[in-house]
């Protein structure tokens, strides 16, 4: 019976089971402007060579770099090339130069574009006062991708880097893969929905918002399912119907109490266990397996996330997204922390990787993150106040300010 496995552990399991993932059969088209955060089906292709001609990078003088060999030097202008405009007609030779924008087409015998700002120009004169190497401020067609080369290939995620690269060759639409159907299944008596009144002692059920939102944002499609209490009849109908979805995310019911009935209720579906627990904080108790709805069916892999909204929100991040990725057919991405300057000490106890919701702040170079006012898993106020959150090493009880920590970022 697979336990409570160290964050690292815990992380490799998952991400063994996503890369077993062949993702999703069905694709779709997409319009370009509706392409963020789809995953590409398709191969992307250049359709001609970039750039498809010798494109200048300066506006300046194209000329032959070794007409420079001694400055300043004289050279008569046999032209104006602006952006857009065919360079068939002009030709430089030696001794001469032609005036040109960026973007536009360098001339045949021109090797290097000399930038304006070392320049004057005098009638049909321009003097250049500065040498350049040939080849400088020119890029040559086709080097930057050749004719038919892949730029894009399936299971990239369309960021805003890969839409400029499909929009640069043409492609208005994309074949997209079927964004994946997660379920999500918030447990728990004391949980009411948003819209209701709610009882002394009642909490609204903020999970199943966090976590739709979180589902969207990795490249998934959020199904609210209603809330289950804490009765294994019910509970068991509301699994059963989570099962018939690419992936069931549950909140709650997965620490040790006594009503905590999301385990037990998923054995009763054959489910195969890989982890019961991580040690970490917030979040140790969290389930990962896959089950059947019925004999017959595939297995559905689900989560049974703890309740406690940081706690959720922090193991979705961790365990979560990497699965959903793959079942989007995306290239699992490593779980990758940046670093920043801590800006007040932090002292915990040792143990458990720890996920504390902080303040990242500062600009370019200085980057400093310290804690955010939190008071525990249970502190949705507090954690949405934080930006990001410092990872705590398991062996660590005190870093000191002006230590380089590592941060998680959320989405
Ligand atoms: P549990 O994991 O079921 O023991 O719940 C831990 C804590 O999280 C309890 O204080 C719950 O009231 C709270 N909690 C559980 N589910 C939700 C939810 N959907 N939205 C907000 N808080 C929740
Ligand atoms: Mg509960």
């Amino acid at each position: 019976m697979p336990g409570i496995l160290s964050f690292a552990d815990a992380r490799h399991a998952v991400e063994e089971q996503a890369r077993a993932q062949r993702g999703p059969v069905d694709t779709e088209v997409c319009d370009l402007l509706a392409a963020p955060r789809r995953i590409l089906a398709e191969r992307v292709t250049a359709d001609r060579d970039l750039p498809p001609f010798s494109r200048a990078t300066r506006d300046g003088y194209a000329l032959r770099a070794a007409d420079l060999a001694t400055l300043p030097a004289k050279l008569r202008v046999v032209g104006e090339i602006r952006a857009g405009a065919e360079a068939a007609n002009i030709k430089v030779s030696a001794g001469e130069a032609a005036e040109i924008m960026t973007g536009a087409p360098a001339p045949v015998g021109a090797d290097a574009i000399v930038m304006v700002e070392y320049t004057a120009r005098e009638g049909a004169t321009v003097e250049v006062r500065r040498a350049v190497k040939p080849g400088e401020n020119i890029v040559p067609p086709g080097s930057e991708a050749r004719h038919g080369q892949v730029l894009l290939e399936p299971g990239a995620r369309l960021d805003a880097a890969a839409i400029a690269a499909a929009a640069s060759v043409g492609k208005a639409e994309l074949r997209v893969f079927a964004r994946p159907l997660v379920a999500i299944l918030a447990t728990g008596d004391e949980i009411v929905d948003v819209a209701a009144q709610p009882g002394a002692a009642q909490i609204r059920n903020s999970n199943s918002y966090s976590l739709a939102a979180q589902v969207t944002q990795a490249g998934g499609e959020p199904v609210l399912l209603p809330i289950a209490p804490d009765e294994a009849g019910t509970l068991r109908h509301l699994a059963e119907q989570g099962l018939a979805y690419d992936l069931l995310l549950l909140s709650g019911g997965v620490s040790a109490g006594k009503y905590d009935l999301v385990e037990p209720v998923l054995e009763k579906f054959g489910a195969e266990i890989f982890f019961t627990g991580a040690e970490i904080q917030p979040g140790r108790p969290i389930l990962f397996g896959r089950a059947r709805r019925n004999p017959g069916a595939q297995p559905t892999y689900f989560f049974g996330l703890p309740g406690n909204p940081t706690s959720t929100l922090v193991t979705f991040e961790l365990f979560v997204r990497p699965m959903l990725e793959a079942l989007a057919g995306a290239c699992v991405s490593p779980l990758a922390f940046v670093q920043a300057k801590l800006g007040a000490d932090i002292r915990t106890k040792t143990g458990l990787t720890r996920f504390l919701p902080a303040v990242l702040s500062g600009e370019f170079d200085g980057a400093e993150v310290r804690l955010a006012a939190w008071k525990g898993s249970g502190d949705v106020a507090g954690t949405a106040r934080a930006n990001c959150f410092v990872v705590v090493p398991p062996d660590r009880d005190h870093i000191a300010a002006g230590e380089a920590v590592s941060v998680l970022r959320v989405g």
